[in-house]
């Protein structure tokens, strides 16, 4: 039994098509996560493993479920596009106030060239990282269900074969969704979107006038934001591809394409095949949050006053100082990481020595910061010597009192990217054995586990991963 409501199709019929899911010749089950199942209240027990794989592939429509593709617009690479949406993803519905989404599930009406398909890699790709930053205490969607279709689908490299993942989010609400309407200046459509937006996601701003609304729906998701992007740096996560469409108003992290995690620390990493500029480098990633959450407030300034330019200078005086979040939250976070709970201006520097140290000397991010307690122990084994790392070690130990606590902050298992390639090269081969474990191991990042050995080490020179790949 799974109870689906729809709130998003009581809005008007311009925000979505009806639009059932694709047929698939025979689809099977890879992984459905039971633990989410049962935090969303689904009753899984009485179907098979089959009926599951029907059900998550849009094979068999439950009742009560209404499914729809979303509109949306957005600015892909800081380049507006008026007409994106859901071009391979149905919403089923929702499930006790989540939205349960199939992604790769066939065309819709806003699919543009596209097949409507997905190839398996991104699926495993996605279940794999998604719940690895759930674990991690990042705001995510979640992994549902993994379903391979029994079809190839045909991609830059050739066939591939297919298949359907089964998110799970707050909602699926993206600054792009205001855009939509926004390019079409359709400002009843706007207001309509604002108040579903915040009645779902901020409902403490129910009451409040149209103009404080839009304000407070601002001011929400900087915080949000900072918060989110901040967790971001702290564990070396890369979005790569932080376009609007892929920026969600409730400050979750939504849509796992070309995103990678670091190994050594390189402050302008980029993965993404097709980011050639670094506009979404890992370094970037604070200025382009703060991008987005200014295209959001575009769409809004119309509610805020007649005239535009009195409305944006509304809006900068509000939010100017709370921008300042943004390297603040990540400061904070970076600082627990070396065991300074109580942040201030004056530690900024002992955190930009250490992290320096670690591009200086090509080390990896996630087990200089595990390393740590060892190297407060006066065992630095994992570290090269350097001035720097000496200094930092003097100014450090005179800051911080304790580093007891650190191994619950400081991950020993990150999804690192030779890791999730060879899940899903061996996906491609029908072993989802890798997977599994992998997946496993990520559900508990900071205990060290006896059966993981090796889980937690960096790629070797021959299965290093250089660049990521949208690969839908
Ligand atoms: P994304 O890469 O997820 O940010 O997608 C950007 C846009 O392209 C969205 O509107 C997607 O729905 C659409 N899209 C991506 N892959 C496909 C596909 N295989 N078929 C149809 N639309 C797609
Ligand atoms: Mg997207």
């Amino acid at each position: 039994m799974i109870n689906f409501k729809n709130t998003y199709t009581q809005l008007p019929d311009h925000f979505y098509q009806k639009v059932k899911p694709a047929k698939f010749e025979s689809p099977s089950l890879i992984a459905f996560n039971k633990e989410l199942a049962l935090e969303l209240g689904i009753h899984f027990e009485k179907y098979t493993d089959l009926e599951i794989a029907n059900i998550f592939s849009g094979q068999k429509i439950l009742e009560g479920s209404d499914p729809i593709a979303m509109a949306y617009a957005g600015f892909q690479f800081g380049h507006p596009n008026p007409q994106l949406g859901d071009g391979r993803a149905h919403l089923l519905g929702e499930v006790n106030g989540f939205d349960v989404q199939l992604k790769g599930s066939g065309q819709t009406r806003f699919s543009r060239q596209g097949d409507g398909r997905s190839a398996l890699g991104p699926v495993i790709r996605e279940y794999l990282v998604s719940e690895a930053m759930h674990a991690l205490e990042v705001p995510t969607t979640r992994a549902l269900c993994a379903v391979s279709t029994g079809e190839m689908v045909h991609r830059q490299f050739g066939p591939e074969p297919g298949g359907v993942f089964t998110r799970v989010a707050s909602s699926h609400i993206r600054v792009g969704t205001f855009q939509y309407f926004f390019f079409q200046n359709d400002l009843k459509s706007l207001e309509q979107l604002l108040n579903y937006t915040i009645n779902r996601h901020y409902p403490e701003f129910n009451e409040l006038s149209l103009k404080d609304k839009s304000l407070s729906l601002i001011k929400a998701l900087i915080k949000k934001q900072s918060e989110l992007i901040a967790k971001w740096y702290s564990i070396g996560f890369i979005h790569g591809v932080m376009n609007t469409d892929n920026f969600s108003v409730a400050g979750i992290t939504i849509d796992y394409g070309p995103c990678a995690f670091m190994d050594e620390f390189k402050f302008n990493k980029v993965f993404s095949s097709i980011d050639h500029r670094g506009r979404y480098s890992y370094s970037n990633q604070t200025t382009i949050a703060q991008w987005n959450i200014l295209r959001l407030a575009d769409c809004l300034l119309p509610f805020i006053d007649q005239s535009l330019p009195k409305a944006a200078k509304i809006v900068e005086d509000e939010i100017s100082d709370l921008m300042n979040l943004f390297s603040l939250k990540s400061m904070q976070l970076l600082a627990r990481k070396i065991g300074i709970d109580d942040y201030t201006d004056q530690d900024e520097l002992l955190i930009q020595n250490f992290i320096q140290y670690l591009e200086e000397q090509t080390i990896d991010f996630t087990l200089a910061f595990r390393n740590l307690p060892k190297l407060f122990n006066n065992d630095s084994s994992f570290y090269p010597a350097s001035t720097k790392l000496d200094s930092f070690v003097d100014q450090w130990r005179k800051r911080v009192k304790s580093i007891d606590h650190l191994d619950k902050i400081n991950p020993l298992y990150i999804p690192r990217n030779h890791q999730v390639e060879k899940a899903i090269q061996e996906a491609y081969q029908n072993d989802f054995s890798h997977f599994h474990k992998l997946h496993q191991v990520l559900k508990t990042p900071y205990t060290e586990q006896e059966k993981a050995s090796g889980f937690e080490l960096p790629p070797t020179k021959d299965n290093r991963v250089y660049q990521t790949f949208c690969g839908t």
